[in-house]
């Protein structure tokens, strides 16, 4: 059997499921990745993200070529290059690993329907999370669902690396990828190495993690998320690195905080699986009537980083040079858009999709509705203080300097109290104490309109 096997958020040979079963199922492999022009398209011109990618692609054909192989890259849309590609290469099958993104769905089932009228043999496997969201049942609450996730994820083992991969060889390849790269509008990406996370993974101090994670200055997180999100390192690879290590300390909750995360990660395709509605709207209805400001010039501000609340800014402003933010930061960043300023999450999501670069369409949004107390999982109204956030997390202002130059001489103090201090920089767009106010007011009056009409 010659097999198509097909690259999406899986880019690396070690512990690549669908790639280990295609190696012992087939004769000979072709290697694709496919850079589909439509979501190409979705890129702002000159993203650097582009280039992240085309490195990681760079990448996996070296580590092919270590094998025997190499990648073949395609520009065009996937659903037309498909049956080309089978054609052309003569293949009897396509494999590969599922995405869950919100486009993939239907591309999917496409590609299923073509292959079962054109006799192909279409196979494909879960390589993106360590349980799959239909493997639990429903769950609206992430501690239950947590409880569950645990035990399945503990049987998930990973695979071995492929040493040799036979293929068909083609002499006029060799200058097809650098055409294909070429439709790449991108600029060079260099605040992350490409392959950066590996020795990361050992070395990451995960027994502090449960105290230093909250940090932004410390930058104390495994900063893994970009290489999750194309796949660079397996999840069951991390996962495993990190109960190995646990099973060598006494301090087994400490690990506990991280393997925790990743199953946050995973409770949020979860809900998108099986909650799909809140792809369109709010998971909670009550919260479905909240009225909401539409201020564009204070949601440029809040772009840019000046809306004069310093923590706020520094994360703005961390996006937008890093493509990243850290995780405490997302959280005050969004509380601020969605409670401060009253507006639409779905703002935040948006620019959070055309920045980050760990940007996951189901964690994005399920961490937005959360974030906005409109989402699954949800805790008693919360609204973040992005003073006192400020005053806590990061005491020293060594975060908000590093983003904020123009602070780099002010007092801590002045810094953490924006509303009594004139920072220069930018003044306040807005008094966080009375609007604050207002936010709770207009969360109360969906609610009593959705208790009112619904009754
Ligand atoms: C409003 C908002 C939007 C977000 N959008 C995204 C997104 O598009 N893509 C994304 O990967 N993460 C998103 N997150 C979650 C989280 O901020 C990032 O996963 C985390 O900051 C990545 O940094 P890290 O790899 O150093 O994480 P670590 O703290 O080292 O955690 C390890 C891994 O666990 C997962 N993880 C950690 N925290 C969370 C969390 N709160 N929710 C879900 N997964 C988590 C990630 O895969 C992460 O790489 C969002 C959070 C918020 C509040």
């Amino acid at each position: 059997m010659r097999t198509l096997f097909v690259f999406r958020q899986d880019i690396r040979i070690d512990d690549n499921v669908w790639l280990y079963y295609a190696i012992q199922e087939s004769r000979d492999i072709v290697p694709v990745f496919i850079l589909d022009e439509t979501i190409l398209a979705q890129f702002p011109p000159h993203d650097k993200r582009l280039d992240f990618l085309q490195q990681s692609l760079e990448q996996l054909d070296r580590q092919l070529r270590q094998c025997g192989s190499y990648l073949h890259v395609y520009y065009g849309k996937s659903k037309e290059l498909y049956p080309q590609l089978v054609k052309k290469y003569q293949c009897d099958a396509i494999y590969r690993n599922k995405s869950y993104g919100i486009g993939s769905l239907t591309r999917d089932s496409h590609m299923r329907q073509w292959c079962r009228s054109n006799d192909v043999l279409y196979k494909e496997w879960n390589d993106f999370l360590l349980v799959e969201p239909d493997e639990i049942k429903p769950y609206k609450m992430y501690t239950p669902f947590s409880k569950k996730w645990l035990q399945l994820a503990k049987e998930k083992y990973a695979h071995y690396e492929p040493k040799v991969i036979t293929q068909i060889q083609s002499p006029a390849f060799v200058h097809h990828n650098q055409e294909a790269f070429a439709h790449l509008d991108k600029w060079i990406m260099t605040h992350w190495q490409i392959n950066g996370r590996k020795d990361m993974l050992e070395q990451f101090d995960y027994e502090s993690y449960h105290e230093t994670r909250n940090t932004p200055s410390i930058a104390w997180t495994s900063t893994l998320s970009p290489y999750i999100r194309m796949g660079l390192v397996s999840i069951r690879k991390i996962y495993q690195t990190v109960r190995n290590k646990a099973k060598k300390s006494r301090e087994l909750s400490w690990y506990e905080t991280f393997i925790k995360e990743l199953g946050r990660r995973e409770f949020w395709h979860h809900v998108a699986f099986h909650f799909p509605e809140t792809r369109q709207e709010e998971f909670l209805a009550k919260r479905r009537y909240i009225q909401r400001e539409n201020n564009e010039e204070r949601l440029h501000k809040r772009s840019t980083g000046m809306t004069g609340y310093p923590l706020v800014d520094a994360g703005m402003r961390q996006l937008r040079q890093e493509n990243w933010m850290h995780n405490r930061v997302r959280m005050v960043v969004a509380s601020f858009l969605c409670k401060d300023m009253i507006m639409d999450w779905r703002h935040g999501m948006k620019e959070f999709e055309r920045y980050l670069l760990d940007h996951d369409s189901n964690v994005n949004l399920g961490s937005w509705q959360w974030s906005a107390s409109v989402g699954a999982d949800p805790k008693p109204l919360r609204i973040f203080n992005p003073l006192l956030q400020s005053k806590r997390f990061d005491p020293e202002c060594l975060y908000i300097k590093k983003y904020i130059p123009e602070l780099s001489h002010v007092d801590p103090r002045c810094i953490h109290d924006p509303l009594n201090n004139d920072l220069w920089y930018a003044s306040p767009i807005l008094d966080h104490y009375l609007w604050s106010k207002k936010a709770k007011q207009r969360y109360y009056e969906s609610q009593s309109h959705y208790q009112s009409s619904h009754h």
